[in-house]
């Protein structure tokens, strides 16, 4: 069975529940896909409370709901193509692989966080950032415990609130980038009152942790959980005892299924013109995939998508100015978090990079026959090919060593091989027209 819709969108947060919004209400048939079974994405992924993204997410999700679009909760797109426009998405509360197909496609596919190796980070109690931020929302009890936040990214104080807010101690948050950079930064923000009260609130309610910036985690100490985090600001080196670390480096692009699709990426993410639309007709891109720029972006961009798919270019254009201002705050943002190279010397040779297949550094690294680049790191060593597809040790890689990964292969996400096997030839399918089918 395939599933017809006029427009998909692939990715259920604030850029995507703009995107199939704006598309709905112009009168055509949406439909969002997400792997999670609820809508808003990263940053709306807590639900009912009653905080300012709380009340944000209400007002998307009711918008959205109003608007007739459906949303496809627990669907995972593994595979696509634009010409003709059909997608695959794996489905694993029913343990099977459904079809899709479209006119056009929006991807709002969104961000994860960058990891970067230095010794003791697989250590359990080690998290990523916003990875513990997810689990305390799911329902993970940090009460208690002591906490050191690291890294880099506006995303270090968003997750040591919420993390203090649920009763965690934070013994401190340690940001890599030099005060200088992040005075730069917040002199920008001046015409921006909205994001200067936000970290105001946020200053405000971390004001008793001590904030230290152009200081960096050097190690993660402990024998078999981790007991202390090794920080350092460049002149001093000293441990700070602690039950979790929190580490993140900023956000990467969720690009892969572009790439699939063919869309050119580059460096800050996929390339999309003033209707973001893609290098791929057809295929459009809005929020954290085209660049880091945070929510009040992904929402404007998405808004775009949504209208110029619909055919609404006119409406599209009266936003311009408002996403060129986000997207350009955006740019301004990955600048001054930028990764300083000490960063990029903290993994030893028996330091793990690919942490899904165990592969080392030394590894990778060889003193005698040193890997030559991505595909070569692969075949010789099975770094990337776990069950992650490199979207842990990719960026970490490229930050190290300058490697990208070039070749996305569908699924690119693991499918269990029976949930392929299964899927019915094309000549047997028959199309479902949205208004026939119980979602
Ligand atoms: C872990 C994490 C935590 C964050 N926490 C905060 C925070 O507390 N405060 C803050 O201001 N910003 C936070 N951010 C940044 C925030 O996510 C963005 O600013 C904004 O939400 C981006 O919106 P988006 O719609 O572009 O992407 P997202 O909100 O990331 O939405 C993308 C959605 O697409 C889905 N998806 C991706 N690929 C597929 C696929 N192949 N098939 C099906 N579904 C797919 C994802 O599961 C996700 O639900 C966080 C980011 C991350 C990565």
């Amino acid at each position: 069975m395939i599933r017809a819709f006029d427009i998909v969108v692939v990715g259920a947060g604030p850029a995507g529940l703009a995107a199939a919004t704006a598309s709905a209400k112009a009168g055509r048939k949406v439909a969002v896909l997400d792997d999670n079974p609820n809508a808003g994405g990263q940053i709306w992924r807590a639900g009912a409370g009653k905080s300012a993204a709380d009340r944000a997410r209400e007002r998307a999700v009711a918008a959205f709901e109003a608007s007739g679009a459906v949303l496809l909760g627990g669907y995972q797109v593994v595979d696509a193509t634009a010409s003709p426009g059909a997608l695959q998405a794996w489905m694993a509360a029913k343990q099977r692989v459904e079809s899709f197909q479209f006119e056009s496609l929006i991807l709002a596919t969104g961000a994860r966080e960058r990891f970067l190796p230095f010794p003791g980070w697989t250590l359990p109690g080690v998290f990523g950032a916003g990875g513990l931020q997810a689990l305390v929302r799911g329902g993970y009890d940090v009460r208690g415990k002591r906490v050191v936040v690291s890294g880099t990214g506006p995303l270090l104080l968003a997750v040591a609130a919420h993390l203090k807010q649920d009763g965690a101690e934070i013994v401190t948050i340690a940001e890599q980038a030099p005060m200088r950079r992040l005075a730069g930064f917040a002199a920008t923000l001046l015409s921006r009152p909205g994001k200067v009260l936000q970290g105001m609130r946020l200053r405000g309610e971390l004001s008793s942790v001590p904030y230290r910036t152009g200081c960096w985690v050097v190690a993660a100490r402990g024998s078999e959980v981790v007991t202390a985090v090794r920080l350092t600001d460049g002149s001093r080196t000293w441990d700070e005892c602690c039950d979790l670390l929190a580490c993140g480096f900023h956000l990467v692009p969720n690009t892969e299924l572009a790439s699939l699709l063919g869309c050119r990426v580059t460096d800050d993410g996929v390339e999309v013109n003033a209707e973001q639309q893609t290098s791929v007709a057809g295929v459009y891109c809005a929020g954290e995939p085209t660049g880091v720029a945070g929510v009040d972006a992904a929402t404007v961009q998405g808004r775009i998508a949504g209208l110029v798919a619909a055919g609404q270019t006119a409406a599209a254009a009266r936003l311009y100015t408002q996403r060129d201002a986000e997207v350009t705050f955006g740019r301004a943002m990955t600048r001054a978090f930028a990764l300083r190279p000490e960063l990029l010397r903290l993994a030893e040779p028996d330091t793990i990079v690919c942490r899904c297949e165990d592969v080392r550094l030394g590894e990778l690294e060889g003193k005698m026959t040193p890997r030559r680049g991505w595909t070569d790191a692969k075949l010789q060593t099975r770094c990337g090919m776990g069950p992650c597809q490199g979207r842990i040790c990719g960026p970490a890689l490229e930050a190290l060593f300058g490697w990208r990964n070039a070749s996305v292969r569908p699924p690119i996400f693991p499918v269990p091989i029976a949930a392929l096997c299964c899927a019915p030839p094309d000549d047997e399918v028959s199309i479902l027209e949205p208004q026939e089918m119980s979602l």
